[in-house]
């Protein structure tokens, strides 16, 4: 009996128990039944310790900071990202001591068993979910700071896009309401606001087309028709619906490559050879000079378009590929430009896994380069 309780003691410390057996059935019974459950122990301990290992490992891997609390809001574990997220906190750390967030403390406070937080820690926003357990409160922070800029970008697209149709329409409004009422009676002045009317009605579907164009590049998951190329004379196609402001201003074009072929889509395209080519024509200067050169570079092609124009001050350089964005609102309109081109162009350069490079200086020209890979023809 005396090695029985022993034995016992030393289970307490490993939960092993060994022992001899003797020769007597009822002290062998017991013997049995202790190293049965012995074994069973060890078995759920194993488990357990498994479990945990593998709930450490998931705390330990995850993006998203978590943090247990017990009823005194005193740390029961924190992750490494709450840490990072938080700063420097320890098991048993009352968080209320630590945390300088008003909202966080009064959700913890109150009796509601799941409530959302939103937070601005450095330059980042993160939801906060804060969950009523029976331990006590478990803390989710969840980084939206990407979120948050697509919506934050989304709105300002849609109040940019009311805003740039919302002009037109109250000119053709006003014109066509004058005309309506037959209070305009000169003949050449009713021509001449017809004439605005239609300029504005251009301008008006040439911005709906971009927009459309720019939500297509940018949903990314359109199956577009891919073929091949002459560069040459996709250049040669933009260059023709420039003619009229290349006569005009007497604009030099510059275009001595060799030919090369491309696969592609034609619209995507002949659509950034037009935005980038007809920018240089549009900013340019009376008598300048444009000079488009195409080549192949390894498994890519490269485009640059230079220009001889107003150029753009350093300052806006970093913008001008940002949606709606214009140095010259006035010059942008007078030329039938919406500002989104550039957008455009960025959006499709991406598209093509390319890179896009600006190089400009104020009142001496622009140089656009841009380098796209090669694509494959998909086998049907
Ligand atoms: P837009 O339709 O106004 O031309 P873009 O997105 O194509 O819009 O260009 C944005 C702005 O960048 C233009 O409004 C213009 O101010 C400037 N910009 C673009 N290309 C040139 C260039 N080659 N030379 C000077 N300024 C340019």
């Amino acid at each position: 009996m005396i090695e029985i309780s022993e034995s016992l003691d030393h289970m307490s410390e490993d939960f092993r128990f060994d022992l001899k057996r003797y020769n007597y059935a009822e002290f062998n019974i017991i013997v049995d039944t202790i190293e049965n459950l012995s074994h069973r122990l060890r078995k759920v301990i194993k488990e357990v310790k498994l479990e945990r290992s593998k709930m450490e490992e998931i705390l330990k891997q995850m993006n998203e900071g978590f943090v247990l609390l017990d009823k005194d809001y005193r740390i029961i574990s924190i992750n490494a990202s709450a840490i990072k997220i938080l700063g420097n906190m320890q098991p048993n750390d009352s968080i209320i001591d630590y945390l300088y967030y008003p909202d966080i403390i009064n959700a913890l406070k109150n009796d509601i068993l799941i409530q959302e937080v939103t937070i601005k820690i450095k330059h980042s926003i993160y939801t906060c979910y804060i969950s009523k357990v029976d331990l006590g409160t478990t803390l989710l922070f969840v980084d939206v700071t990407a979120a948050k800029k697509a919506e934050k970008m989304r709105s300002e697209f849609f109040s940019n896009v009311s805003h740039e149709l919302k002009t037109p329409m109250t000119s053709i409004r006003g014109y066509s309401d004058l005309l309506a009422q037959g209070l305009v009676k000169d003949e050449e002045r009713q021509k001449e606001m017809l004439l605005k009317i239609q300029n504005e009605v251009n301008s008006m579907s040439g911005l709906i087309n971009d927009i459309l164009l720019l939500s297509r590049i940018e949903s990314m998951d359109v199956e577009v028709d891919m073929m091949p190329m002459k560069m040459k004379s996709l250049v040669d196609e933009v260059l023709e619906s420039y003619e009229v402001e290349i006569i005009e201003h007497d604009i030099t074009i510059h275009k001595d490559f060799d030919d090369m072929v491309y696969i592609g889509n034609h619209q995507q395209i002949y659509t950034l050879l037009n935005n980038v080519i007809g920018n240089a024509i549009k900013y340019n200067k009376e008598h300048g000079h444009v000079y488009i050169d195409i080549e192949e570079q390894g498994q890519a092609m490269k485009v640059v378009v230079r220009d001889t124009g107003i150029g753009i001050p350093l300052a806006d350089q970093a913008r001008v590929f940002e949606r709606f964005y214009r140095v010259d609102k006035g010059r942008s309109k007078a030329r039938g430009g919406t500002g989104l081109g550039l957008a455009i162009v960025k959006h499709t350069v991406s598209l093509y896994k390319g890179t896009i490079r600006l190089n400009s200086e104020l009142d001496k020209g622009t140089t656009i380069e841009m380098t796209m890979p090669q694509q494959t023809l998909k086998q049907a």
